[in-house]
């Protein structure tokens, strides 16, 4: 439960995508849960996908039919909580916000990771390694993994 661990559960998760058919597009996922003062996804999305409102405490709402999976909400998330998503040919694709060094490499494979920090049962295959001036000190990480993870993957862990 996220008041007592800080972790969703998995009705809370999955209400955060779209159907798997909307998914064949890349689209934001905003797993955020809780009313903050915070809306810099808002004001990052060229497409106007994303609403809050005037009141800032609002939980961010996304409207998939305009989201392009453009990715610029992604660094603009102080809590890390934006990740584009797309399933294709039996497998889920992440664009993930990623803060450490070393970068990861294009075509390795590292663990991949659920919201409680364990290790997933199948590694995860590192696509792309996105990193400019815009997205400052964080890079966005494309890793794809088997689609069964969909719900489960949120994050690399190391090298393998
Ligand atoms: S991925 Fe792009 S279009 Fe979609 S919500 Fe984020 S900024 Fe907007
Ligand atoms: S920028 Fe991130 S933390 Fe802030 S409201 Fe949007 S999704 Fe939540």
């Amino acid at each position: 439960m996220i008041d007592k661990d800080g972790v969703a559960t998995i009705e809370m998760i999955k209400s955060k995508f779209p159907r798997k058919d909307v998914l064949t597009r890349p689209k934001a996922i905003i797993e955020c849960y809780q009313d903050i003062p915070c809306n810099p996804c808002e004001t990052s999305c060229p497409f106007d996908a994303i609403y809050i409102g005037n009141d800032i405490n609002q939980i961010p709402r996304i409207d998939f039919d305009k989201c392009t999976g453009c990715s610029s909400c992604i660094a603009a998330c102080p809590g890390l909580a934006i990740m584009v998503v797309m399933i294709k040919d039996g497998k889920a694709y992440f664009k993930i916000p990623y803060e450490l060094l070393p970068l990861p490499q294009v075509g390795e494979k590292w663990q991949g990771v659920n919201r409680y920090g364990e290790v997933l049962a199948k590694p995860c295959t590192i696509e792309n390694v996105m990193k400019t001036k815009k997205t400052d000190r964080t890079a966005i990480v494309t890793v794809s993994i088997e689609q069964p993870f969909l719900y489960e993957f949120v994050t690399i862990g190391r090298q393998l």
